[in-house]
């Protein structure tokens, strides 16, 4: 029996399609169980057995006017900004909010950093080997069965469809995992998953149906503009679930540096906090189209 390392727990937590719905409105200012399932639009049970495992993985507490963040659901900021970037940039026809930088004004996007070196970082520049913990039957959600089968768009919460489709279930999140650690045949995804090889097909059809894979396997300019958020997943887990036995990766930039996310302000290019992030209430937003 294997223990999941940092990342299968942070999966466990947070890669279900109502979890992350609920930090984000939590993010928001709705705390009261009333105001989360108004909001939502989901059902009493569902909702609090959601919010009785984000009090049990340290994501909220539980208060008598309704739920609170803790310190490790508040740094989960930016890993939504990063979700809302990607599905702003890439997903048609959702209303997600619009993030501006208080310190320049500016409507803005996460851009990655280095840390060490303070360079911008891509999945190009930043290599990726297992780490002590690394082994990707580790990297597996835990308690992903109780994700609902054959969930869509249509039944769904509506929200990050693409992002949930991509990280929400068990196979999924590790075959984007394989696809950043470099699996490219059909049978890198086979040896790196160790899933049945319908399986295998079932989800590498998906990621390829959703722009994410190329024919080849190959991840494309969509895939690859997932590493922000990536990095911020592994990079949450590492600091609030690590394994006792290290990391589950080890990433190095191009600087020669042990790879550590920052997120700066395209606009202004100043490194990003969670205060200086004002989030707009979605709306048909119009941009200049300059
Ligand atoms: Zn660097
Ligand atoms: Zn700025």
């Amino acid at each position: 029996m294997t223990t999941p390392n940092a990342i299968g727990t942070s999966l466990g937590l947070l890669g279900d399609e109502w979890s992350l719905l609920i930090v984000q409105q939590q993010l928001l200012g709705r705390r009261r169980f009333s105001a989360l399932q108004t909001a939502l639009g989901i059902g009493p049970t569902v909702l609090s057995s959601r919010l009785t495992a984000l009090v049990d993985g340290g994501v909220l507490d539980k208060r008598d006017d309704g739920y609170r963040l803790t310190e490790a659901g508040k740094e989960l900021w930016s890993l939504l900004l990063c979700i809302w970037a990607w599905e702003q940039r890439w997903v048609q026809g959702e209303a997600l909010p619009t993030m501006r930088h208080s310190v320049c004004g500016e409507v803005f996007a996460p851009d990655l950093h280095c840390a060490g070196c303070g360079g911008p970082a891509s999945s190009n520049d930043v290599t990726v080997a297992l780490g002590p913990s690394g082994k990707l039957a580790r990297a597996v959600p835990v308690g992903s069965n109780r994700r609902r089968t054959g969930s869509s768009r249509a039944e769904g919460p509506g929200l990050f469809p693409e992002t949930m489709a991509l990280m929400g279930s068990r196979w999924s999140s590790a075959t984007l995992g394989a696809a950043f650690l470099g699996a490219r045949r059909f049978r890198d995804f086979e040896a790196v998953l160790g899933a049945p090889p319908n399986v295998v097909s079932e989800r590498l059809r998906q990621f390829v149906d959703l722009g994410v894979l190329d024919a080849g396997y190959g991840l494309t300019d969509k895939g690859r503009d997932l590493f922000p958020a990536v990095t911020q997943l592994v990079a949450w887990g590492e600091r609030w679930h690590p394994a006792p036995d290290g990391p589950a990766l080890l990433a190095t930039h191009a600087c020669g540096a042990l790879f550590l996310p920052r997120l700066v302000c395209s606009a202004c290019a100043a490194p990003l906090s969670r205060a200086a992030v004002a989030i707009e209430p979605s709306r048909t937003q119009h941009r200049k189209s300059s």
